[in-house]
């Protein structure tokens, strides 16, 4: 039996990273998405929030769970019992990113393999950062995202709108 992590952010999940998840749960028996508690970047959802929006995402998909962890992301897989880490890749950029992770996690795991997705053509460009900004802007945003994600968004948008207004 094959089991493969997806990690990331998830900040929050769109319909790239579901893409591939779904495209992974086609090659292995099992997909965990591991979403990582302490990204670098700045997030809009906190960890509770990200893991549930992404378990939502992934309802009925059978072979595929969604996890939260802290830890290195080989040690997350090891504990998980996973064979492969799947990543994404769009044109834009993300190669050199991944080719040193993928380097520095081989040193540290070299059971671990990493296989790669090609970013879907139409899911090319979107990526949770530039899905956030949309969103700030009041963009539309529905095929990017699962219908429970846009409600989210607009949540947190009314939040931080509302916080704004207090402090006016
Ligand atoms: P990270 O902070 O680890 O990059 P992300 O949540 O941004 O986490 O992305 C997780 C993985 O999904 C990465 O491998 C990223 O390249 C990939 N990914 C993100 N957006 C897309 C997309 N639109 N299509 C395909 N892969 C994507």
């Amino acid at each position: 039996m094959i089991t493969a992590i997806y990690p990331g952010t998830f900040d929050p999940i769109t319909n790239g990273h579901i893409d591939i998840a779904l495209r992974s749960a086609r090659l292995f028996h099992r997909v965990i998405i591991g979403v990582y508690a302490f990204p670098k970047k700045e997030v809009m959802f906190s960890l509770e929030e990200r893991v549930s929006l992404a378990r939502e995402a992934m309802k009925g998909h059978d072979n595929i769970t969604v996890e939260p962890y802290a830890d290195l992301t080989v040690e997350f897989a090891r504990k998980a019992g996973a064979q492969v880490m799947v990543r994404g890749l769009r044109v834009s950029g993300d190669f050199e990113w991944e080719f040193d992770m993928a380097m520095m996690n081989r040193r540290l795991n070299p059971d671990l393999e990493m296989v790669c997705f090609m970013a879907s053509p139409q899911f090319q460009f979107l990526s949770s950062s530039i899905l956030k900004e949309v969103a700030r802007l009041r963009g539309n945003i529905t095929d990017l995202v699962p219908a429970h994600v846009v409600k989210a968004l607009a949540e947190k948008q009314n939040g931080a709108a509302m916080g704004n207004n207090n402090r006016n």
